[in-house]
């Protein structure tokens, strides 16, 4: 089979590696004479590879002793809603900053929770999200402000924390840049991430929590409590097990690379030679402005709809697939996850000049 490239913004590429240890050891998982989807999550195959799996994602991301690790299910949409059903207690007053579609999914499944009062504190509502949202010094002390690391659609990333958010308590949804780069754990209260765009398959939700924010006398249902999930090693009912299994191998993979450092370094050199391309071609154009450009996903446009169709279709034939923006907002979009080759990213830049010469 010709080589195919997978641009997708998730599900996503996955080290081709994992992929062939997946296979071969997909039948007899440790010599057991069962597939790791046949085991029962009682048993110490499975707690022993949920416990690797979570102590390499720990070195990876250098997580302290104080924050539980848990692997659910329900993607980064339950956590829209478990966050605020958990966190915001105090004054049931939470902050929002608007940076995205996904900021918005956020806001809005908070809204829906009993009690809470909801304010977006910040928007990049006028730049049509090309930009970060500037967040102003805030007056009010808050449960939590959200923030989305990386805006998967809009293709807009927090390289560093915004200043003004120093005092406050931080969730952060790093859903498509978990590991893509180094931030520090300590800084937020919480951190999830779906697993489906740079850890694994879909089916499993990282969420790293500080331990001292739970409240064990929150009355929730256990499903949606993470006191609950916690005490439990994630196990309070049937885990996503093969999800977790395929993430753990992609954990150990990420430090037989190097880890996030490697990766950073890696993602940091793909998406400065796609940046350099549409910034320099007079056919593609990158709209997101300079200092708030994603490592991981990678909007570009011609500025003609029609064009951008037959751009889309053309590359799909020569084996770059998956190029298709969010039918939200058109275009193209290269996601480049830690597991996409950077090879890749040469191969749709020669790609891309051929096409502008036969329009040009
Ligand atoms: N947050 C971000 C930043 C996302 O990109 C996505 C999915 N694309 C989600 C949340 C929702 O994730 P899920 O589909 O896992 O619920």
């Amino acid at each position: 089979m010709a080589q195919i490239y997978n641009f997708s913004a998730g599900p996503a590429v996955l080290p081709v590696s994992v992929v062939h240890q997946v296979q071969s050891e997909l039948v007899s998982y440790k010599n057991s004479g069962m597939s790791i989807m046949e085991i029962s999550h009682r048993s110490s195959l499975y707690t022993d590879m949920e416990a690797e799996a979570e102590e390499n994602l720990r070195k990876l991301m250098r997580i302290p002793a104080e924050y539980d690790v848990l692997f659910l299910q329900g993607g980064g949409t339950l956590q829209f809603a478990m966050v605020p059903l958990n966190l915001a207690k105090g004054n049931n007053q939470v902050g929002y900053i608007d940076s995205g579609h996904w900021a918005q999914r956020a806001i809005e499944e908070a809204q829906l929770v009993p009690k809470i009062k909801t304010d977006v504190v910040a928007s990049a509502a006028s730049t049509n999200y090309t930009t970060l949202p500037e967040v102003p010094k805030l007056k009010k002390q808050y449960d939590y402000i959200h923030l989305t690391l990386n805006n998967t659609i809009e293709g807009t990333m927090y390289r560093k924390l915004p200043e003004n958010l120093k005092h406050q308590l931080l969730v952060g949804d790093m859903s498509s840049n978990i590991m893509a780069q180094r931030y520090n754990v300590e800084d937020f209260g919480l951190i999830y991430a779906g697993a489906q765009k740079n850890i694994g398959p879909a089916g499993m939700t990282v969420v790293i929590v500080k331990h001292e924010l739970l409240d064990d006398k929150l009355e929730l249902p256990a499903m949606l409590s993470y006191v609950k999930q916690a005490a439990k090693h994630s196990a309070l009912n049937t885990p996503p097990v093969f999800a977790i299994y395929v993430a753990g191998l992609v954990f150990k993979w990420l430090l037989e690379q190097g880890g996030v450092e490697e990766m950073q370094k890696r993602n940091e050199k793909k998406a400065e030679l796609l940046y350099n391309y549409l910034d320099s071609s007079s056919l593609f154009n990158a709209p997101v402005t300079k200092d708030a450009r994603s490592l991981t996903n990678i909007p570009f446009v011609t500025g003609n709809a029609e064009l951008d169709q037959r751009f889309i279709a053309d590359a799909q034939e020569s084996g770059l697939v998956n190029l298709k923006g969010h039918r939200s907002v058109g275009g193209m979009r290269a996601s480049l996850y830690n597991a996409f080759p950077f090879e890749g990213v040469q191969k749709l830049i020669e790609f891309m000049e051929r096409f502008e010469q036969s329009v040009g």
